[in-house]
Order: C-alpha cells, then structure tokens, then sequence
C-alpha cells in the first residue's frame, strides 16, 4: 500500500520515527511516541515541510497516510478543516497572523481525530509572534498537534525549541535525488545525474532544472559570470545580469500564480453578487491579494538570487578542488575546461576569499538587504585577480 511518507526522499529514519508516532496516535492521548509540539529541521531541500505535511496527512487519514484518500488530498491543498498549513509569502510571520490563527485552531477537531497546524517557516516568526505560539504550545488542545518548520534549531527561540520534539533532516544522497528524478519524474537518467549534481542534493531545484530549458540556460549564463570579471565596470555590468536573470525567473513563476488566484477570488465574488456593495468587497479583496503577491514576488527575487549565488558558489568550490589537485570531484562537469583554466590563472588563496564573499552575500540577503547592493559588492570582490 503507498504511503505519503513513500515521498520523503533519502529520510528513512525520520519516516520511522513518525510512522511510530502515527500508530502510537491511534492508541493513546499522549504518549512518548506522540507529542503535541514537533520541530522540523533541515537545509533547504530536504524536505522540512513535505515531512511535516506527510505527517499530518497520516495523523487524519484513516489510513494511517495513503496519499490517496479525501482527507489526504484536501489536507495538502489547504481543504481539510482540521489541518492548517502555514506558508509565509512575507518576511517575517507577523503576531496579529499568530493570534488569527490561535482563535481559528481553539475548536476541537471536526472530524474527530487530530487538529494539526504545519508552520513551514518558523523561523519568519517574529518576536512577539513567537511568544503568543509559545503560550499555544505549552498548553495544547489535547487534540492538537504543532509542526513547525526550520533550518536549524538557532532559527526558533530557545524556549519554543525546548518544548517540541526535534527531527533533524539530513540533505539526501546524490543517488537518492537521481533515482527519483529518473522514477517518480520519469526524466532521462543522464539529465537526472546532471540534475542532481549540481543541485547538490536539493530535489526541487534538481527537478526544476531538469525540466526547464530557460532554468539550464540562465544557469550557463551565471557560470560564465567569473570570466567576464576584468574590471570594476564589468564587475557592476556582472551584478545588473545576475539581478536581472533572478528577477525574471521569479517574475515568471509569479505570474502563473498570480493570475490564477486573482481569477479565482473574483470568480468566487461573483458568485454571490447580487449588489454594489459585494462589488466592492471584491474589489477590496483583491487590492489586499495584489498586496500578498507583491510581497511574494519580493521573497521570490531573494530565493532566485540565492540560486544563483549557490551556483556561483559551486564553481568557485569546483575551481578550489582543481587547483588542490582533487578535479575528479567537480560538481560542474560540464564546464570543467572553463574551471580548469580559471583555476590555472588563479591562487586558492583567492578564491577562498571568494567563496567566502559569495557566502557573505547569502547572509546579508536574508537579512534584507538590498539585492543591488549586495550583488555589487559581490561582483568587485569576485572581480579581484
Ligand atoms: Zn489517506
């Protein structure tokens, strides 16, 4: 019988752990096995927020999880009134959105079974937004369960951290990542490979590059960036490409969103119009959903910058492996004549200096800084002999 936890790539044991939690669940209110407060973590792509969302599927299911049922599926899709999925498109997850959220959750369970609430970007808590959750969670429903989401353990508040139950999640292998490329994806296995290598193991970026044409092609323009660096003017021609390559690639993901949504709450509006008044309501609506979208977009430019560092990062990773005499270990194989003969006409001094800058830059963008700026002050730094 499938299972949703069939889907959790290269996490064998955290699936363990939390099918143990599904049958202790059945069995008593609270038990070792069962907690009322869990915490996710794990680097981008291994899966925080699947496993958190494969367990409660299986917490509702009656099938202990097929994947399959009405409850499986509405409780993916935000259908399911018993299980909350919180997905940020902001910054930061804000108190009045906790306190909204405390008031929703406070009703025992509809169906009877579990209340689960997902929070996949825990770590956008705010302050005070994590302290009104702290009081949620110290003093469950004794239905409900809380499943938040994180890099690490530093991202949450100690005194949150300290009261759930904490799964670390590991980046899956490069073997696992290819294998379900070529499996579940049906994509062709050298593509798979290509796909996963580069990816260094993160499934989503791996199947998305897999698949999109423009996504390999954007790709190849930023590996080409190191070499174009020959002067300060270049340097800062480099950081408008980079900025502008990740705009377009967020905007485009966006849109598709956006204009469905859109569609669909003026659809819904429509439906109960019978005067001026709801006519405006919808209007108010949507102005509120543009408003979401915007900050969507914002958030989407930032993640594609950082793909584009984490890519940059691998080739000056790959150079450093070259010029330390270990070049059958590069990621990027199919730009090894570029990376050869950029590591023959550098130091490994500098380009430690460089992976560390580019590094750098990854931390000041999620400290929202301004994209322009920080991309520029990389590019003069990677523009150094
Ligand atoms: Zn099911």
């Amino acid at each position: 019988m499938s299972s949703v936890f069939d889907n959790l790539v290269g996490q064998e044991h955290i699936s363990e752990i939390l099918r143990g939690a599904v049958a202790a669940s059945r069995m008593a209110e609270e038990s070792q096995e069962m907690t009322h407060a869990w915490l996710f973590t794990g680097p981008p792509g291994s899966g925080r927020s699947l496993a958190a969302v494969a367990f409660a599927q299986s917490l509702i299911c009656p099938d202990n999880g097929c994947g399959t049922c009405n409850d499986c599926n509405s409780a993916k899709t935000h259908g399911h009134p018993d299980v909350e999925i919180i997905q940020t498109e902001g910054l930061s997850i804000k108190v009045e959105e906790v306190r909204e959220l405390l008031t929703r959750v406070a009703w025992a369970p509809s169906m009877g079974g579990w209340r689960v609430v997902v929070i996949e970007d825990a770590d956008r808590l705010t302050e005070s937004a994590a302290n009104a959750l702290l009081k949620a969670i110290e003093e469950p429903g004794t239905r409900t369960v809380w499943l938040l989401c994180a890099p690490t353990l530093h991202d949450v508040l100690p005194t949150i951290r300290s009261r759930c139950r904490q799964l670390q999640l590991h980046t899956p292998s490069l073997k696992a990542v290819t294998n379900v490329l070529i499996n579940r994806d049906k994509i062709a296995p050298s593509m798979a490979d290509f796909a996963a290598h580069v990816s260094q193991g993160h499934i989503g970026r791996a199947r998305y590059l897999a698949t999109n044409e423009s996504v390999r092609s954007n790709r190849k323009t930023i590996m080409q960036l190191p070499l174009q660096l020959g002067s300060l003017a270049s340097a800062f021609q480099a950081a408008q490409t980079l900025l502008d390559l990740a705009t377009t690639m967020a905007s485009a993901l966006s849109r598709e969103c956006d204009e469905k949504e859109v569609e669909k709450l003026q659809e819904a509006y429509r439906k109960g119009a019978t005067g001026r008044g709801i006519a405006t309501g919808g209007a108010k609506a949507v102005k509120e959903l543009e408003k979401e979208q915007r900050l969507r977009l914002t958030r989407m430019v930032r993640d594609s910058i950082d793909g584009a560092l984490l890519d940059l990062a691998t080739f000056y990773r790959d150079v450093m492996m070259v010029q330390s005499g270990n070049a059958d270990s590069i990621i990027n194989t199919d730009s090894r004549e570029i990376i050869e003969s950029y590591a023959l006409n550098s130091t490994s001094h500098s380009t430690i200096y460089k992976l560390n800058a580019i590094m750098e830059a990854r931390a000041n963008l999620s400290r929202n800084s301004a994209p322009l700026i920080i991309c520029e002050s990389l590019t003069c730094k990677l523009a150094k002999p």
